[in-house]
């Protein structure tokens, strides 16, 4: 790829060439982007889709990584990272946020203000952007209950904003999937609660997150999505696939819904997601969907 011209066109953007995935993933896996680049404004990142579509190279955005498995060749072209664009505005019950800013932040700001409603996402570890696009969710609540506005761009640069009403949101997912928009802001309209309230809610959410999830090992989360009426978690247990290791991947012993890196490659945790698949198709008859988003080339 053109990556001179490209590094030219994209001046005072922070860039870095041949950025090993792996440092930009909570799964700790991936081979290197050809160029990443981490704009601190929507039009900076503008500018980045500009420049890429006129220099004919690939884009890929990501967020804080916690959903991804990049594989083991790296991404070809540019990866732009959001977690730059990282404000935070509050506007009565409601609060904008740009696109990098972290779920947990603006959960936190939200107990702080006394605004309900965004307690049951401060323990994913993503992004605004990134949880709107798979309409992230845990203990009953979802980002599709309180997001009402969500701007952004098209692959080629042209805005978008659509009320939450128009995202096509369903479980871990929204039109965005569907369609490759670049989330640069949302807002979520919130409802007045008690701080102490909130906190307390938080507090006992994490601690439940704590004890079933094994927190200390690198994971993107549920590997795979709650099949409709059953849990993955369970079926994977029930096969008896707890602690199954393949290569460098493991199912965890601590929740088998979540897949963990033990130090291998991309390669094994996908073959490792092939395999319990595999298992869990032929003893239960049910198919599991990664929930997980696979992105990237295998090693040569
Ligand atoms: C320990 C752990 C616990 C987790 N618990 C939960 C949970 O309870 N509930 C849950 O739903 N998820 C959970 N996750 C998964 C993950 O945190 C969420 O899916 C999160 O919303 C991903 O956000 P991200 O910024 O990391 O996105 P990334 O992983 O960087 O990207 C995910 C997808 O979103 C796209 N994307 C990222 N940013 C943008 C943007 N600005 N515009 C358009 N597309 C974008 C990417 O291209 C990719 O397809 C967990 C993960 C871990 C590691």
């Amino acid at each position: 790829m053109q990556t001179a011209e490209l590094r030219e066109a994209l001046a005072g953007i922070a860039l870095r060439e041949h950025a090993p995935m792996a440092a930009f993933t909570t799964l700790r896996l991936g081979g290197p982007a050809d160029l990443l680049a981490e704009p601190a404004s929507p039009e900076e990142l503008r500018r980045c889709l500009t420049a890429a579509r006129a220099a004919g190279v690939p884009v890929t955005v990501i967020g804080r990584g916690s959903n991804l498995l990049v594989r083991d060749g790296g991404i070809r072209g540019l990866v732009i990272r959001t977690t730059g664009m990282k404000g935070l505005r509050l506007s009565g019950s409601r609060i904008e946020a740009q696109a990098g800013a972290t779920l947990y932040e603006a959960a936190r700001l939200a107990a702080h203000e006394g605004l309900a409603g965004l307690a049951f996402a401060a323990g994913i570890p993503g992004t605004v952007g990134g949880g709107v696009l798979m309409n992230a969710g845990a203990y009953g609540g979802e980002l599709c209950q309180v997001t009402e506005r969500v701007e952004g761009f098209s692959l080629s640069g042209e805005p978008f904003a659509y009320a939450g009403t128009e995202m096509g949101f369903g479980y871990r997912t929204s039109r965005l999937q569907r369609e490759d928009g670049i989330v640069t802001a949302v807002t979520f309209a919130l409802t007045p609660g008690e701080p102490a309230a909130i906190e307390a809610q938080m507090a006992e959410l994490q601690r439940r997150r704590v004890e079933k999830q094994p927190l200390n090992q690198p994971s993107a989360g549920s590997t795979f999505k709650r099949p409709e009426g059953y849990f993955a978690a369970a079926l994977i247990d029930q096969c008896g696939l707890k602690g199954f290791t393949l290569g460098g991947a493991a199912v965890s012993e601590k929740h088998a819904g979540f897949l963990v890196n033990l130090g291998g490659t991309a390669a094994d945790f996908e073959a490792l997601m092939a395999e319990v698949s595999r298992i869990v198709k032929e003893k239960t008859g049910v198919t599991l969907e990664p929930e997980v988003r696979i992105l990237g080339e295998p090693a040569v």
